[in-house]
């Protein structure tokens, strides 16, 4: 069986680690010299291979699911990343967003863990849908591979979102991201699969009086031609609708990971996340094998990636036997 936690978290890391050399560059720059490839250096001077906030955060939710859900627990994680440099390519935590700053505070200062994402408009960045892909896993463990979108499993997800960013249109855009993820694993048509995964969270959230004013943020991808908007219609900065377009925008219009995760990044400015977000997608939908082994080869601490995936796979299967 293939390991599907592994496609979606390396698949993450690896465009996490081609967008960090060229953060916040200007498409217009990388038109002009396009990311191809793994480089090093750039924008936070690190070596080839080195991943960010994106892939720590999701890698130290995928460890705290090992042990169940614990919304205690991942917050534990997220306060050892960004002190103690724990699941890190180097040890040490090189960058933050806001929010999610903000969060770890109040976590500290003694808030309820769910009670600590940021509620405001502008806590509306992309730093929860990075790292939003492992509950899925979870998810699929304990409702099953093809689960229903209910309730409950909406209730997960939004608080694995609040946890860090608790406006409801973060938690929309994790839904629709998880919902699209799960469909991704089945052997259907890309577009099918992007298209109902959209449209199961957004029926969902159509019926949730509590969603009704953030649906108009959302209604560019339900409309069928929105694969076809042409690259100046799609931002790529950090607010979560933007980053949420830019990744299934990249996704609809190509057909490799690394044609998907490569336009991703060219896209500029919010590379490593726009990347991290697509690059979880795309590893589910073309699998491990299907990334570049001169990317995965330079994947700092990819041993390390690699069995924190083959144990949380382990221990999602025993919860399914
Ligand atoms: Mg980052």
């Amino acid at each position: 069986m293939s390991n599907i936690i592994l496609n979606g978290v390396m698949g993450l890391v690896v465009a996490d680690a081609l967008g960090v050399p060229v953060e916040f560059k200007d498409r217009s720059i990388l038109k002009t010299n396009p990311v191809t490839g793994m480089r090093e250096y750039g924008t936070y001077n690190q070596p080839a291979g080195t991943w960010s906030d994106d892939s720590s955060m999701t890698l130290a939710l995928a460890d705290s699911l090992i042990k169940g859900l614990d919304y205690k627990d991942i917050m534990d994680n997220f306060i050892r990343w960004y002190d103690n440099g724990d699941f890190t390519p180097h040890g040490e935590a090189f960058d933050i967003g806001g929010t999610t700053r903000e969060a770890l505070f109040r976590y500290k200062k003694g808030v309820s863990p769910l009670e600590c994402g940021g509620k405001n408009e502008h806590d509306n960045g992309n730093g929860s849908l990075m790292r939003i892909l492992p509950i899925l896993f979870y998810i699929q463990a304990i409702y099953g591979v093809d689960f229903q979108e209910g309730e409950e499993i909406f209730e997960i997800i939004h608080n694995i979102s609040s946890l860090t960013h608790g406006h409801k249109r973060s938690l929309m855009a994790c839904g629709i991201y998880i919902s699209i993820a799960s469909k991704l694993i089945s052997e259907m048509d890309l577009s099918f699969s992007v298209w109902s995964g959209i449209y199961n969270a957004m029926e969902y959230y159509r019926s949730q009086e509590e969603f009704q004013c953030e649906l108009k943020y959302f209604s560019r991808l339900e409309d069928k031609s929105f694969k076809d908007l042409p690259i100046e219609e799609i931002k790529s900065g950090g607010y979560v609708v933007d980053t949420l377009e830019a990744a299934i925008w990249c996704l609809l219009n190509t057909d490799s990971y690394k044609s998907c995760v490569l336009k991703a990044v060219n896209l500029g400015r919010d590379t490593d996340t726009v990347g991290a977000v697509v690059g979880g997608l795309a590893g589910l939908k073309y699998g491990y094998e299907n990334i570049p082994d001169e990317w995965l080869s330079v994947i700092v601490k990819r041993g390390y990636i690699e069995n924190l995936c083959n144990e949380l796979l382990k221990t999602m299967q025993m919860q399914n036997s």
